[in-house]
């Protein structure tokens, strides 16, 4: 179906009050990565300033915009869900912080950033960064210890971006410890959310997400996509990847009110 067939079906949907019928009973959690003006037609990973906000403001008016905790918290006592929504980041891009972090203050909105915690403050340039000749950097430890400051969370993605399927072990256990342990040291705070990096079926091992249950998290976010119902595990959480592809929030919106998927894992 055309994306702009989608946004008029969204318009009508979240209108009616439809989604409300559609999305009850669960919560919905979205990944972003990149927030910046520069923004190439086949980059998959960033939105615009623009484009950021008015997602935001789209939450904001059609969901509940809750902390990542909020929801897990929730899934750990049994209850409800109703129509939550959590704004996650992964990675650390320094535009969070420039960029994406003053529009979710203007709207009051809370947020998680996962963040690669041997990235931070160095010019390390992924794969898939120099793949496009882009250069990206990171935020700083003061930049984090800000976010934090101001009441965001902040949550662990592994120290170099592992692929969670492919290690194992003690080299498992050292970027899953090791990037909770970087991060409470130099945030002095505790931490106890984690998203896997790549966040594909393929990415983490059943003997990898024991690891990261035995490293005190309490929570283990997917980019499977989505919504979470009632009764999920915190351990096996999706989310919704927000990029290019979505041109406008109620186009966003049909697809998740929609094409929800049920948690199988
Ligand atoms: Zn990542």
């Amino acid at each position: 179906m055309r994306r702009a067939i989608k946004r008029l079906l969204g318009r009508t949907l979240f209108a009616s009050r439809l989604d409300a019928l559609l999305l009850r009973s669960s919560a919905v959690i979205v990944a972003f990565h990149r927030v910046q003006d520069t923004v190439e037609p086949d980059d998959g990973l960033t939105v615009s300033a623009r484009m950021f906000e008015r997602h935001c403001r789209f939450f904001r008016r059609h969901f509940r915009v809750v902390r990542l905790r909020d929801i897990v918290e929730k899934l750990e006592r049994g209850e409800r869900l109703d129509r939550e929504l959590a704004i996650t980041f992964d990675d650390g891009y320094r535009d969070n912080f420039e960029t994406a972090a003053p529009v979710l203050e203007k709207l009051s909105l809370p947020a998680t950033f996962f963040t690669v915690t041997k990235w931070i403050g160095t010019d390390v340039v992924p794969w898939w960064d120099r793949e496009r000749a882009a250069c990206h950097p990171w935020m700083t430890w003061d930049q984090l210890r800000t976010l934090h400051r101001k009441g965001f969370d902040l949550g662990a993605h592994t120290q170099t971006h592992a692929d969670l399927g492919r290690l194992s072990g003690a080299e498992a256990q050292r970027e899953i410890v090791g990037a909770r342990l970087d991060l409470e040291r130099e945030i002095g705070a505790p931490v106890d959310l984690f998203a896997y990096p790549y966040g594909g079926a393929s990415h983490l091992t059943d003997a990898n997400r024991e690891l990261v249950k035995a490293a005190g998290f309490r929570c283990c976010c997917s980019g499977l996509g989505g919504v979470t119902p009632t009764g999920s595990s915190p351990f096996h959480l999706r989310r919704i990847p927000v990029s290019l592809w979505h041109e406008s929030p109620h186009q966003f919106g049909f697809e998740v009110a929609v094409g929800r998927t049920p948690v199988t894992a």
